[in-house]
């Protein structure tokens, strides 16, 4: 025998309940319907009465809206109205009148006017069975479900109810029939009906299973069974194929409206399955609920919204005996359920999480409970801060994962969250922490994918990038090209939160746009610092700029936590303090692409001097421009020819001269003794500037001959020339020959070169190089970069 409930949108309309219908008749075995009232009926017969006792003629509407619903439903079934709805519906409007002219509702007049949602829909949903040929009987659950008195919040008193039900349910089972069941509803042992808490009808559901002995209870709603989190807030939530009574308990408790909390008890007690399907799509993914659970560690996340935290504070409390007991005490006497506490270790404050619509209730309570303690001053405050959310991971064996509470840590510091409480070892199965109402949503998709709840952890880096040069759209172009691959294969989302340019810049969704339609003219004027500092943490700041007017801000944000990758040279090259301000602040700064483009060059340096060793001399040629004009001039052409060649195929700067004069070697070559911690003073620098002219045609007029016999002095038939950076006792920009069997000798067209000395290695270089100049080459180099904070984040 089966129990099959069906929620308030499964029975919400006529189309719904036809669905049922269909569903109910393609199963076999004998069952019995549990309905709830169609979706929003209780919500309105709630209104209606708070309307009615307060004297406002408002109820009328709201009545006139929940008749309509039930008869255009009859209609649209059977062409015309039920009678004993109607007889109903009169029933219920003369309550509410009752109410209204009375100005009283008791507890028990409301869980009353609250069954009639129920009631209506059990009748209706039979009487539909019976039309399409199905034997069926409305049953209300008050005839067999006795209960407590506690009109909202009742349990069922078991042996009482299995008699009845056993009798009732029984006789019509044997016969063939399909009873339907109202959800919710239960009556006293003195026939007033109460009601089992708001989502109750899963409750009804189970408890059903337990006093028929059901093979298995089926909750149909509208979504596929229990969910990584719920789909309304978590974007790509999945189906959980397989959980236990326990941790589904725990995700009810914790918010997820998914299942009545309660309802897991009576089907754990007797381990009745629970299976929970999609009325919409009964044959798609469900989950089935046991004894069992598929697999250790977290499951699913969840919220409760509307939280306020009571906190009890006084330095007097540490002496102060079963302190949380009365606090306990008179929570419960208020009525008030307390859904969590945290202690601080001290002991000088206790901290009670409540529904929000209650905490001031609790507080009055309180301030009378600890009357005689605040006058004596153990006691200074019974405050409390409102606007908060309980967030909570969900999964048997959670208490056993130790490196749960880094990661929430680091989630929401990545994420910009603050994690106003943390609660430690709450439960087995869940891991409960507290943060503002506001940030909720974020929280809950930022677990869910960085904990890898549907299978995959996916780390999120977002990125806001100065400059949308040439280099800037290459590094967009590999980003958009790769965005697949990085989450498939690395478990990265890497998005683009803000672009800028002098200019103006663009942030969040207009990024996306600005990228789409390849237009980088952005609405925003001014500076953008602001808006990257309400950026959370998970957010590199990438400079491919060729600025100087920049290396502020960025030191800023370096120093409020923010990782920068930059290719811009200017920033580092001004001195060696402004260097060290860079690479020893709070953020990491990342700069691999200042020298010789993405050759592996600045990391290697570090990771040898973080190991240890000396690097006494370096000899580089960092500049592709350069290697490509000396290389062809090496093998005999004339050094114009050679300019003009790398002009013409825009090897150079737009302004070729600026290649020549030897600047972009000198700033080089300073970042390159930076890393390696020589500042060389000015009398330790040697640069010798290639040239002074403006442009071109001036270099030719001036000093092109002078440059030509300089290289000409210094070539011969065994050896090749090229300008290069030297690091040793001082730091050089010179032209220098080697022989044509050295390293330098074999140098191809574009080709970087890095020789570097180090104290354990003799007198051997370890030799770096390779293509060192191109804007996809240099895009690569500040995308490894990026990527290599992923270890940060
Ligand atoms: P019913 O009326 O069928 O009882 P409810 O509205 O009470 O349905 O519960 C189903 C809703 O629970 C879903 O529509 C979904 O928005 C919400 N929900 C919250 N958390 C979860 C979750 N983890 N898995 C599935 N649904 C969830
Ligand atoms: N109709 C009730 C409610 O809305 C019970 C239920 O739907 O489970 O709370
Ligand atoms: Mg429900």
């Amino acid at each position: 025998m089966l129990v099959l409930k069906f929620g308030g949108t499964s029975v919400g309309s006529a189309k719904a309940i036809r669905q049922v219908y269909e569903i109910v008749k393609g199963i076999d075995e004998s069952k019995v319907v549990v309905v709830s009232a169609m979706s929003g009926v209780t919500d309105s017969l709630i209104k209606a009465s708070a309307l009615a006792v307060s004297h406002d003629e408002g109820f009328k509407d709201v009545f006139a809206s929940i008749k309509k619903k039930h008869k255009d439903t009859s209609i649209e079934l059977f062409g015309n109205e039920l009678d004993s709805v109607n007889e109903l519906l009169n029933e219920l409007e003369e309550i509410l009148f009752a109410v209204y002219m009375l100005g009283e509702l008791s507890d028990r007049a409301n869980a009353l006017i609250q069954s009639f949602g129920e009631r209506m829909n059990a009748r209706i949903v039979s009487k539909y069975f019976q039309t399409m040929g199905l034997k069926s009987a409305p049953v209300d659950a008050t005839t067999f479900l006795i209960t407590t008195s506690d009109y909202f919040d009742a349990n069922p008193l078991y042996e009482e109810s299995e008699k009845r039900a056993q009798k009732i349910l029984g006789r019509y089972i044997k016969e063939g029939f399909t009873p339907v069941v109202t959800g919710y509803i239960g009556s006293d042992v003195n026939g007033a009906i109460t009601t089992l808490g708001r989502g109750g009808s899963d409750f009804t559901g189970t408890i059903l299973g337990r006093l028929l002995d059901a093979r298995e209870v089926w909750i149909y709603t509208d979504v596929n069974g229990v969910l990584t989190g719920d789909p309304k807030v978590v974007q790509g939530a999945k189906t959980i194929e397989k959980l236990s009574y326990a941790e589904v308990r725990e995700l009810s408790y914790f918010g997820a409206k998914v299942m009545h909390s309660k309802s897991l008890i009576p089907a754990m007690e007797k381990h009745i399955p629970i299976r929970v399907l999609n009325t919409f799509d009964p044959n798609g993914p469900h989950t089935l609920i046991s004894d069992e659970s598929a697999f250790l560690g977290p499951k699913a996340v969840t919220s409760i919204k509307d939280i306020a935290l009571v906190s009890v504070e006084g330095k007097g409390m540490q002496g102060l005996k079963g302190i949380s007991r009365r606090i306990f005490e008179r929570a419960s006497k208020t009525g008030v359920n307390v859904i969590m506490i945290a202690q601080s270790s001290s002991e000088q404050t206790v901290d009670l999480f409540v529904n929000e619509g209650v905490s001031d209730r609790l507080i009055e309570g309180l301030k009378n409970e600890f009357d005689n303690e605040i006058k004596l001053g153990l006691i200074d405050k019974i405050s409390s801060k409102k606007n908060l959310s309980i967030v909570s991971i969900v999964g048997d064996g959670l208490n056993r994962d130790e490196s749960l509470h880094k990661e929430i840590f680091r989630i929401s510091y990545a994420y910009g969250i603050k994690v106003i409480s943390i609660v430690q070892g709450s439960s087995e199965n869940s891991l409960s922490f507290v943060v503002k109402r506001g940030d909720v949503g974020k929280i809950l998709n930022a677990l869910h994918s960085e904990l890898g709840l549907t299978g995959q952890k996916i780390k999120t880096i977002n990125i806001f990038q100065f400059g949308v040069g040439s280099v800037g759209k290459e590094l967009i172009k590999l980003i958009k090209e790769n965005e697949s691959y990085f989450e498939r294969d690395l478990n990265l989302r890497i998005r683009y939160v803000g672009l800028a340019r002098s200019q103006g810049f663009a942030k969040s969704d207009e990024v996306k746009e600005h990228i789409e339609k390849w237009d980088f003219n952005f609405k925003n004027s001014g500076s953008p610092l602001n808006y990257i500092k309400s950026l959370p943490k998970n957010t590199v700041i990438v400079d491919v700029t060729n600025s100087d007017s920049i290396a502020m801000d960025l030191l800023e944000l370096l120093s409020l936590g923010f990782n920068v990758v930059t290719s811009n040279k200017k920033n580092l090259a001004t001195d060696f303090e402004t260097f060290k301000k860079f690479t020893t602040s709070k953020g990491k700064f990342l700069f691999e692409t200042t020298v010789g483009a993405s050759l592996p060059l600045i990391k290697v340096l570090r990771e040898f001097i973080n190991a240890g060793d000396t690097i006494y001399r370096i000899v580089g040629l960092p500049s592709g421009t350069l290697s490509f004009i000396f290389t062809l001039v090496n093998r005999g052409e004339s050094l114009k020819d050679a300019i003009l060649k790398a002009v013409e195929l825009g090897y150079t700067e737009p302004n070729p001269v600026d290649d020549l004069v030897g600047m972009d070697l000198l700033r080089k070559g300073k970042i390159l003794s930076y890393v390696i911690g020589k500042d060389f003073k000015e009398n330790d620098v040697e640069f010798e500037c290639f040239t002074r002219a403006k442009n071109l045609d001036e270099f030719f007029e001036k000093d092109y001959k002078n440059f030509e016999q300089k290289i000409r002095n210094l070539l011969s038939p065994n050896s090749v020339v090229y300008p290069v950076v030297e690091i040793e006792d001082k730091l050089r920009i010179t032209l220098k020959a080697f022989p044509k069997d050295s390293a330098f000798g074999s140098l191809r067209e574009g080709e970087n070169i890095f020789e570097i000395y180090l104290k354990n290695f003799s007198n051997i270089p370890i030799t770096i190089r390779g293509l060192g100049a191109g804007l996809r080459v240099t895009a690569i180099g500040v995308l490894q970069d990026i990527l290599s904070l992923e270890a940060y984040i």
